[in-house]
């Protein structure tokens, strides 16, 4: 992805989580990577390592999605990084606490588009 493609994917990024979680968004790092070094499975992930909030983006996946697949991305990612922020590592991946991470990015976005 080209840089003002990528600036602008950080740029949402920062403004979703500084309406649900303000200091995980000054900290956001995002990486772009041609391949995830984590596992083949995984396109995206989010990591929160040495309280340092990563996104890591393949960004050949990335390319070849539509928009809406890759807002849905950031937000999952976003998700994730908001719900270690507040209750840790050892939750399930995709359990209640990303679910309710989740709903409260999207209903802040949305309302921001409304
Ligand atoms: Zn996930």
């Amino acid at each position: 992805m080209r840089r003002r493609g990528r600036e602008r994917v950080e740029r949402h990024a920062r403004e979703a989580l500084s309406l649900v979680e303000p200091s995980v968004s000054k900290r956001l790092q995002v990486i772009w990577c041609r391949r995830l070094p984590h596992d083949d499975a995984y396109h995206t992930h989010a990591v929160a390592d040495d309280h340092v909030p990563w996104i890591f983006i393949d960004e050949h996946v990335f390319d070849a999605s539509t928009p809406d697949e890759r807002e849905d991305t950031v937000r999952h990612e976003l998700a994730h990084l908001v719900a270690y922020h507040r209750h840790g590592r050892h939750i399930q991946d995709h359990g209640d606490e990303y679910r309710r991470a989740r709903r409260e990015i999207d209903r802040a976005l949305d309302e921001e588009d409304a």
